[in-house]
């Protein structure tokens, strides 16, 4: 039925950058003949899964929708599609993004455009973008995503579905093709709360291979479901309701507001003052970190390598040039200026304070509530190209979002209505780390 779904869908929407049939025909197969002999197999066993196309699968092209890694195809398999193998997960193929997850509507991406499932004409949301169309339009179950500033929980907003950022450390990265690495987190896309709680504890746990991966339990997301919210304490960030933020938005969140507070959660207003400095210190951090990571692909050990190089220069500087796109090429200069000699306190360094102060801000919030609240995004989705000229505006849409990545914490995107024009409008719910398990409860309750 997926395979139908994709075969139907995909020349409008272009979800997908690689469909991987036959490997779905046959892992599925795999199911079926299990479940012929009477055999007990997981819950996630036959579910078809999209990943987006910036996780490493062994024998099966991975190219960041980057003409640079066109040609890739890895000799291994990310930690977290290995687990879903493990437990007989059906990959469906792998999900267009933005160009390594730069942006924020799928459009930087070389290869296609992936068109919103609500009105074709829109974006999806980026940098997540095929996996959030994959799973609204039915093309698979359920998908991964990477989030670094918003990638998932964004997307997740525009295309009317949930989607998860865990707490930074809880999914292992390896194999997830480096970005901004102290802000990268894995995390799932679903049709309802139950099925992303059920996704991440199947990614979520311990992995020597990553250094950055918390050595904690991984619980049954789905045990701290509750049918009410007495007690919860809910803060309302205040600072999310300012301007620039759409009329239906502000609408349906309060909206929802109302709803948790109808389950018997308390609500208070919480300001995070420092909350608006997230943009700036990002746009200094991620390009940086970027920079950093992307020096790898010279030509010589991945992907695409130029013809007819004059000399070993030349075939770093043209594979470069004509490897990466504008967007990516935007970050590396603005990442190696911010880290230059004579800079470095400037910038960086001070991006480093300013993202500590968002930190003390959230943590200040925490002692007062169990989880806070916000817009996801301050509009619904957009027409294609309508930002795509204007990287300031485009950066501006992850506002809300992009906090949350700087501190660490678990934050969620959970369908809370629709605007005039019938497009989908998102809650963020955002909790201290680790505690994933309040997000989840908080959105299912509401859901
Ligand atoms: N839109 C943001 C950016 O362009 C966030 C992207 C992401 O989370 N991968 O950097």
């Amino acid at each position: 039925a997926s395979l139908e779904q994709i075969q139907a869908l995909e020349p409008t929407l272009h979800s997908f950058l690689h469909v991987t049939r036959d490997r779905a025909l046959e892992q599925a197969s795999r199911v079926d003949a299990k479940l012929a002999a009477k055999e007990a197999i997981p819950l996630l066993a036959g579910i078809p899964i999209g990943i987006k196309d910036n996780l490493c699968t062994q024998g099966v092209p991975t190219t960041c929708a980057s003409h640079i890694l066109q040609s890739f195809v890895p000799p291994y398999e990310s930690t977290v599609t290995q687990k879903l193998q493990d437990v007989g997960a059906v990959m469906m193929g792998k999900t267009n993004l933005d160009e390594f997850a730069m942006g924020g509507s799928t459009e930087t991406s070389a290869f296609a455009k992936t068109a919103n499932p609500w009105d074709v004409s829109r974006v999806p949301g980026g940098s997540s973008g095929g996996s959030a169309a994959a799973v609204a339009s039915g093309e698979c179950v359920v998908s991964l995503g990477s989030d670094t500033g918003g990638s998932i929980r964004q997307p997740a907003s525009f295309c009317g579905i949930v989607g998860m950022k865990p707490t930074y450390g809880l999914v292992s990265r390896y194999g997830l093709v480096a970005f901004a690495s102290s802000l990268d987190q894995i995390g799932p896309f679903g049709r309802s709360v139950e099925d992303a709680a059920i996704l991440l504890g199947a990614i979520a746990g311990y992995d020597p291979k990553d250094s950055t991966s918390l050595k904690v339990e991984i619980p049954d997301y789905t045990q701290f479901f509750t049918p009410d919210l007495k007690g919860k304490k809910v803060g309302i960030i205040t600072e999310t309701f300012g301007e620039g933020l759409d009329a239906d938005v502000e609408k349906a969140v309060r909206a929802a507001i109302d709803q948790i507070k109808a389950l018997g959660a308390e609500i208070q207003e919480i300001s995070c003052p420092r909350f608006r400095y997230g943009i700036a210190a990002y746009y200094i951090i991620a390009p940086s970190e970027a920079s950093a990571n992307l020096a790898r692909y010279d030509g010589v050990r991945y992907g695409t390598r130029v013809e007819n190089a004059e000399d070993l220069m030349d075939m770093y500087t043209r594979t470069r040039a004509e490897g990466f796109g504008a967007e990516v090429k935007r970050r590396i200069m603005i990442g190696t200026y911010a880290l230059s000699a004579g800079y470095y306190d400037a910038y960086y360094l001070k991006a480093q304070k300013v993202r500590t102060l968002i930190k003390q801000d959230f943590e200040k919030a925490f002692e007062s509530v169990d989880v806070l609240v916000s817009p996801t995004a301050p509009t619904t989705a957009f027409q294609s190209g309508d930002k795509s000229a204007d990287p300031l505006s485009m950066y501006l849409i992850d506002l809300m979002t992009i906090p949350v990545n700087l501190a660490g914490l678990p934050g969620m995107s959970v369908p809370c209505g629709f605007d005039s024009q019938g497009l989908p409008i998102g809650l963020q719910i955002i909790g201290n780390v680790l505690r994933e398990d309040q997000v989840f409860q908080v959105a299912h309750a509401y859901e």
